[in-house]
């Protein structure tokens, strides 16, 4: 669609409005999509909390918010003069089901001025305990009965476990259709991951190549050199496998794993990423300790800083048994994957923050080449970066320029900085504008959340019966604990990683 396509008058009531989510990410998004021309002029963002705030100061957060987080830095004056009148505040707590009138009263008014109906999305970005609380008072309220007109965006985490994400889906079930439901993980909204699908299915000439006859294995590592810092309230419930491999890591492997879909409509690529899901191994319990490993940081140094360890980070549990690290391998059981193990590695503290996918092919058949030819011989890897670098790179083997024939491996790259001028949008841009047009292609529907959790509860049960008498079992600015390394070093390969140099 482009800017220029008009878009019904739309309302965002976002609570969470005074939180952090929104001002660092939603509102500089949606500042985004106003200075491209996307929003439609009858558009209004009416945000919410406990914290009293009249509309100014309010406004005033979220010009402060764009400031400090915005991608294109500073908000443009007369454009901010432009945008602020659209933004509200009304105070409300969620538990107060009286509360939620006052959103009537104020989405009316504006459907009102504008003699038109709007389309309102109702964004939750509160404590998980409140999606059901707030799901309902929209409902007792009368301000979800519109189903043609009323959505709702669901951030993370969807649930904490394979029974609490039932519970939620089937609650939110019993007012919104399934349509109307929008659960966000941002890293689908990433240019990088959204370019997995266009790459694979825009191009015949992989699609040969992309099974178990061609490809040794799959690796996918998602890495951060922050610590939790004050997080631990929330991390602590959580851990890197429900905060991040039960959500991010699992969709990208369903991006490298799945079939081409039919079509690029939203439920034949979500059918198509279940059925890996669907098809992925179930590990017994036994098992577990076999293909997954779990780490906790200690304390160390981060570029010459002194960083305290899991332990010691501002209001954790000193003898936490929350894994800051989480290591899997993972196996697909259909014809295209047959046994090409999937390794996935994330964790926090780690000695660099990037995220990558690595399709490891098999070796030549034959080396018509003799030994001493070879200065570095590498099999052909796939390398999908995804932060901070942002490229494709294709690893072959290629001739060193000069009398004698010598190889080493060589770099094809598709870098979109060199490649285009204009600056990529923020994930959250891309997702929002998408709620806004009803495309829920990269949004998680509901039975996708849940076998994702199902694949997983095996790996928590183990984890959670049994305290691992090791941690904290790596040191800040490391690659995790040996046992993550053993993993993949049993089956002959090693965690990969782009080199420093491109990977800033
Ligand atoms: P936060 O900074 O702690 O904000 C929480 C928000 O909830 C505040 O606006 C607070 O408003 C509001 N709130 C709390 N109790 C309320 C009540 N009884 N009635 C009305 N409002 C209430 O949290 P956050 O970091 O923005 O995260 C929000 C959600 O997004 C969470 O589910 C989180 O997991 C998810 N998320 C956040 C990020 C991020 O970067 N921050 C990233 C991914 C996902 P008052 O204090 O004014 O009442």
């Amino acid at each position: 669609m482009s800017a220029t396509k008009k878009m019904p008058p739309t309302i965002f009531v976002i609570f969470g409005g005074t939180g952090d989510l929104n001002a660092r990410k939603l509102v500089p998004a949606l500042y985004h999509l106003f200075l491209d021309g996307w929003l439609p002029e009858q558009f209004a963002l009416i945000g919410t909390g406990r914290t009293e705030l009249t509309d100014e100061e309010f406004q005033k957060r979220m010009l402060d918010g764009i400031n400090a987080f915005s991608r294109t830095g500073k908000a443009d004056k007369d454009q901010w003069a432009k945008f602020s009148p659209h933004i509200v505040y009304q105070l409300a707590d969620v538990k107060n089901a009286g509360a939620y009138q006052k959103f009537g009263t104020r989405i009316a008014a504006y459907e009102k001025a504008w003699k038109a109906p709007a389309n309102v999305i109702y964004y939750l970005a509160v404590a998980p305990e409140f999606f059901p609380i707030i799901a309902a008072n929209l409902a007792e309220s009368k301000l979800a009965d519109d189903s043609d007109r009323t959505r709702i965006v669901v951030e993370k985490p969807f649930g904490h476990d394979l029974d609490s994400s039932r519970e939620l889906n089937r609650l939110l079930g019993q007012i919104f259709d399934e349509r109307q439901i929008y659960r966000i993980d941002h890293y689908l909204g990433k240019e990088t991951v959204q370019n997995i699908m266009a790459f694979r299915f825009a191009n015949a000439l992989l699609e040969p190549l992309w099974n178990r006859n061609y490809i040794e294995h799959v690796q996918i590592s998602v890495t951060e050199q922050l610590g939790v810092g004050d997080r631990s309230g929330y991390y602590d419930g959580a851990g890197a496998m429900r905060d991040m491999i039960q959500n991010h890591l699992l969709q990208l492997l369903c991006l490298v794993a799945m079939e081409p879909p039919v079509n690029f409509t939203a439920d034949e690529v979500r059918n198509r990423k279940v059925d890996v899901l669907r098809a992925m191994r179930r590990f017994a319990p036994e098992d577990v300790r076999e293909s997954a490993v779990r780490g906790q940081y200690g304390p160390g140094w981060m570029e010459g800083q002194q960083v305290p360890g899991y332990r010691q980070e501002t209001d954790a549990d000193p003898k936490s048994n929350t894994e800051t690290f989480a290591a899997v391998k993972f196996f697909v059981d259909n014809w295209r994957w047959q046994g090409v193990p999937f390794y996935v590695r994330t964790g926090k503290r780690m000695h660099r923050s990037a995220s990558i996918i690595t399709i490891q092919f098999k070796d030549t058949p034959h080396n018509i080449f003799p030994p001493e030819t070879a200065e570095s011989w590498q099999q052909n890897r796939l390398i999908i970066s995804i932060q901070p670098e942002m490229s494709i790179r294709l690893q072959v083997q290629a001739k060193r320029p000069g009398l004698d024939m010598m190889l080493n491996t060589v770099d094809m790259v598709f870098d979109y900085k060199g490649t285009y001028t204009s600056e990529a949008p923020e994930a959250y841009e891309t997702l929002l504008l998408d709620t806004m047009l009803g495309d829920q292609t990269l949004f998680m529907r509901g039975d996708q959340v849940e076998a994702a959790w199902d694949l997983i509860m095996p790996i928590l049960q183990s984890w959670q019966g049994r305290a691992s008498q090791s941690f904290p079992n790596y040191s800040a600015d490391s690659w995790g604990p040996e046992l993550a390394e053993a993993l993949i070093a049993r089956d002959g390969f090693h965690w990969f990683t782009l080199p420093l140099t491109t990977n800033k």
